[in-house]
Parts: C-alpha cells; sequence; structure tokens
C-alpha cells in the first residue's frame, strides 16, 4: 500500500511568528516520526508540499485546482492520498475535489488539526493517524474528510466548532466512518452520476445574500449589483424570505429574469428546502429559485462554483444544482 500526501497548509503545520501562527513545520518529518514503529514505513508515503503553503482562509478556486492537479500528477503511484489542510475551508475544498474526482477511483481523505503538531495538546498525530489508517482500510471510498474520530463524506461536511476536536459535522447523513476498535464503517454510500473530464476549477463572482429581520430592497438589489453569475440566498427555515418587505422578492426575480441563477439555501444547518411551501417564499418559487435540498452550503458554493467553470449559466446550471453529482443532496427516492 503507497500512500501519498499532499501537504496544502493550514493549522497543522504552523508555528508562533510576530505575525500571528504561520506555515512552517517540518511536516515530512512529523510524517516520518507518526509513522516510526508502525506497519507504516517512510518509503510508503510519497509526499508534495504545495507553494505557497496558506493558511485556508486564503483559499481559492485555484487552490483547489492545484491540489486536484497534485492528486492526478500521483494518481498512478500511490493507493490512496491524504491531503493536510487547514480547518476553516476545509469542507469547501472537500466538496469541491468531490465533484471533480467523481473519476479519481482511488480514495482522497482531507485532515488538518485544531493545534499545531509541535504541541503536546495537539489533535494533530490523532487526526494524521486516523486520515493514514482510513487510507489504509481499503474501505475508503470517494473524497472524504477525517477529524476528531470521524470519516465524513466531502461533499456532506461542514466545519461545526472553532475549538473542540470534533470541529466538523454532517448535518444531513451519518459519517463514512466512526473509530474505535474496531472501525464502524457506515454501510450507506453517497454518490452521484459523476462528471466526465471536467474542466478546471476558476474563480467565479457569486453573491451571497443572507437574510435578516428588516433587510430591505435596496440593499439586496445593491448587493446584486453589477449582476453576479450566480446567487446563494441564504434564507429562513425551509426557503422563506421576508415577502411583506416592499420589492424584496421582486430583486430576485429580476435576477433570474436577467438570466442569473438564484439558489436558496437555508440558514438552518440540517436542512431540506422546500421553496414555496409556505407563501412567503412562494414569489421567489414562481420566479425559479431552485432549492439546494438538503446541501451543505459549503457543498451549494463548491457546486456553483463547479457548474460555472463547466460553462453552463442561467436556467441550465439551476437544473443541475438538485441533481447529485457526488453524493451532496439526497434525492427523493432516497
Ligand atoms: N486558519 C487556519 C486554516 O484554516 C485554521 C486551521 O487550520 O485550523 O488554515
Amino acid at each position: 500500500m503507497r500512500i501519498h500526501v499532499t501537504y496544502a497548509g493550514g493549522t497543522i503545520g504552523m508555528v508562533d511568528t510576530p505575525q500571528g501562527l504561520a506555515p512552517g513545520a517540518d511536516m515530512r518529518g512529523f510524517l516520518d516520526h507518526v509513522i516510526a514503529g508502525t506497519q507504516l514505513t517512510s518509503d510508503q508515503i510519497s509526499f508534495t508540499e504545495l507553494a505557497p503553503l496558506i493558511d485556508s482562509s486564503n483559499a481559492t478556486p485555484e487552490n483547489w485546482q492545484q491540489m486536484i492537479d497534485d492528486l492526478r500528477a500521483h494518481r498512478d503511484e500511490a493507493d490512496a492520498f491524504v491531503i493536510l489542510h487547514g480547518t476553516d475551508t476545509m469542507s469547501f475544498s472537500a466538496a469541491a475535489l468531490s465533484y471533480a474526482l467523481t473519476g479519481f477511483g482511488k480514495p482522497v481523505i482531507l485532515t488538518g488539526s485544531q493545534l499545531p503538531l509541535g504541541l503536546i495538546q495537539s489533535d494533530a498525530t490523532a487526526n494524521v493517524t486516523g486520515a493514514l489508517n482510513a487510507a489504509l482500510s481499503g474501505k475508503a471510498r470517494g473524497v472524504t474528510l477525517f477529524f476528531g474520530h470521524h470519516l465524513f463524506w466531502g461533499s456532506r461536511v461542514t466545519k461545526s466548532s472553532t475549538w473542540a476536536f470534533e470541529a466538523f459535522d454532517s448535518p444531513a447523513v451519518e459519517p463514512a466512518a466512526r473509530t474505535g476498535a474496531p472501525w464502524y464503517w457506515s454501510p450507506v454510500r453517497h454518490e452521484g452520476c459523476g462528471w466526465d473530464d471536467p474542466k478546471p476549477y476558476a474563480r467565479h463572482d457569486i453573491a451571497v445574500v443572507d437574510m435578516v429581520p428588516g433587510i430591505t430592497a435596496a440593499r439586496v438589489k445593491a448587493a446584486l449589483t453589477p449582476l453576479p453569475e450566480a446567487v446563494i440566498l441564504r434564507a429562513y427555515g425551509v426557503g422563506d424570505v421576508p415577502s411583506d418587505e416592499p420589492g424584496l422578492t421582486d430583486v430576485f426575480a429580476d435576477v433570474i429574469a436577467q438570466g442569473v441563477p438564484v439558489v436558496v439555501v437555508s440558514q438552518c444547518e440540517q436542512a431540506y428546502t422546500l421553496v414555496g411551501r409556505y407563501e412567503v417564499g412562494d414569489a421567489i418559487a414562481k420566479a425559479g429559485a431552485v432549492g439546494a435540498v438538503d446541501m451543505t452550503f459549503e457543498a451549494a458554493y463548491a457546486k456553483i462554483v463547479f457548474l460555472l467553470s463547466q460553462g453552463l449559466r442561467g436556467a441550465e446550471l439551476a437544473a443541475w444544482i438538485g441533481k447529485p453529482l457526488a453524493g451532496e443532496l439526497t434525492t427523493a427516492t432516497e
């Protein structure tokens, strides 16, 4: 069994600097130290350090593509892949990689830590050994994220805590596995129709608009001027917006009429959108806004970037939102 490790950055490899935590640890040395005396040997692990190493708050779709390119470059040399990544946007990257790698055919496991590897109180060793264990198991499928004793589906995971060692959660489906002696592996798989030969990720202009009590049409119109390529509307509950606010739902109807898809994501972490179920959601539903079903915000955002990168626009893009590409949402038949 050969494992390729791609080190992208994040707290896991950070050291204290006068400006705060920044990348600087000897990650390859740490990996060799972690596996010393185990059944894994150093020559089973190949290693790439991406340049520059980043705090994942600086990640863009170009960084997603950099990871994908590194995985593809080493595809034939390894049986499984581990990516060391910052926690802040790891769930975005996990979703983005899930869409782009449906044809990859080998498991990819992202992990990181809440505290840098050089501290005795750090969770780095537990998470790295967990990810390596998942890679070695032969049971991991697709893109997953290991953190705090759980292996989550990459298209279903969200960061839920800034401090807990159980920092990630999967609000809609049970994790792929949880640690123990032995590990428990869920019998359920989350897959989709895939995407052949995807074009590379590129940056796209997606406006994210949150509903709050008292929001006005003027504020939302200003936020959507000039027109973005797509809108994520973070609505209340199952997809509700304040319909009594003069002109507010018209702003969304207008952008849809101009060919911009509006995707409705719930502000609730655990959600299943039913846009138009209530009178308050009726106008945007009739205008053509589409619900993100039970996708996480991260999965919905990365999916829209993916679809825009494939050249889809407007209603054509909107039609793909409810179809699972990589297990990111639950269809009515499941
Ligand atoms: N800001 C860091 C990052 O996302 C946080 C972490 O890794 O925990 O890179």
